[in-house]
């Protein structure tokens, strides 16, 4: 097993296939102008199905596909079949806004995708549209509403937690779940790069969510599980069960097995990291199979990688990258190096 310098496997890997999106969530991308990876820079589907063997045959046994805005790559259910036939890979996700999933999950599911996460910050449209920058919350109520026909046992709906702005939505989004037969995941607000509106005093904790719900609910209990899963995972009276991402106030960079590839194809061990490594380049100037496998196992095997929680040993804690550097290199956006 290819392990890092703290013991963590090489296991799960984000595929991150566009940076482009069509929504501007206030806490991912809040600015007016972005600069855009060039279109010649962006991996072929053959590129992208070449690096994904070669990581499987490393280790990588789970893959989630995001972005940017996933869907608007063109012809993704063509990669998700390509990716989804590897032998040795046991997971296949897809991490979405929605907004252009009812009309794409059946090709996606026929390809082989077997689970989905949609991201849902808000049941007013109101506020989706003050949070996203889009009107487009009927359109992503369809996607949820394909999400539970499509995939009934795997589909889980990922809400980020902003104080003032949803944070008196717990309740109505559990409950929301539960019609829709979705685990919800609240994830608290990340100051990662690209969240140029960050504060501490948006955040709300694990400890602050769990708090609301107890006093609404009663007595919520852990689920027992060993996982190297982000979110930590609760059973509410009646059994519902959600799930909390504190990768803020308690992160769990100890457990992480994630890396991350762009669409352009810089390799990002850490969501935090500032530098990643350059595979496009290697690839497309001729290395071989065995080069790039070197290359990927001495990156792995060198990391000591661990954001979330220098992050969190900070004292006074704001936004992690400042706009003159986000401008200079777009590598560093949250939206480039898929969530
Ligand atoms: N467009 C897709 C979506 O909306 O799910 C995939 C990409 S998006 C970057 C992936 C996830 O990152 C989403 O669930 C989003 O809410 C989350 N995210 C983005 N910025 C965040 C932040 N500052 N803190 C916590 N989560 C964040």
């Amino acid at each position: 097993m290819l392990a890092d310098v703290l013991g963590r496997p090489l296991r799960n890997l984000r595929l991150s296939v566009t940076d482009r999106c069509n929504l501007r969530c206030e806490y991912c991308m809040p600015e007016e102008e972005y600069g855009w990876l060039p279109r010649e820079d962006l991996l072929h589907f053959e590129e992208i199905s070449s690096l994904v063997d070669i990581f499987i045959a490393q280790g990588v046994d789970r893959i989630r596909l995001t972005g940017g805005e996933p869907l608007l790559r063109r012809d993704l259910a063509t990669l998700v079949g390509m990716v989804a036939a590897k032998p040795g890979l046991n997971d296949l996700a897809l991490t979405t806004n929605g907004v252009l999933l009812a009309e794409q999950i059946d090709a996606l599911a026929a390809a082989g995708l077997r689970r989905i996460t949609v991201s849902l910050d808000t049941l007013h449209a109101d506020r989706f549209k003050a949070l996203t920058r889009a009107d487009e919350l009927a359109r992503v109520h369809e996607g949820l509403a394909a999400a539970r026909r499509v995939f009934p046992a795997h589909f889980k709906i990922d809400t980020v937690v902003i104080k003032g702005v949803n944070d008196d939505e717990l309740a109505d989004l559990i409950e929301y779940g539960k019609t829709m037969g979705a685990e919800v995941r609240f994830i608290e607000y990340m100051d990662v790069g690209g969240a140029t509106k960050w504060g501490p005093e948006r955040v709300v904790s694990r400890a602050d969510i769990l708090d609301r719900l107890s006093a609404r609910y009663g007595a919520i209990a852990p689920v027992i599980e060993h996982s190297s899963a982000p979110a930590d995972r609760y059973t509410l009276p009646d059994g519902t069960i959600f799930g909390i991402i504190s990768s803020t106030t308690q992160p769990f960079c100890s457990s992480c097995d994630r890396s991350r590839l762009t669409a352009d194809g810089m390799w990002y061990l850490c969501l935090y990291a500032t530098q990643g490594l350059d595979l496009r380049a290697a690839l497309r100037n001729g290395a071989s199979t065995g080069d790039l496998a070197s290359m990927i196992r001495s990156g792995w095997q060198q990391r000591t990688d661990r954001g979330a929680e220098d992050r969190l040993a900070l004292g006074d804690r704001r936004a992690f990258v400042s706009m003159n550097s986000l401008k200079k290199d777009p590598h560093l956006e949250m939206h480039t190096r898929g969530g």
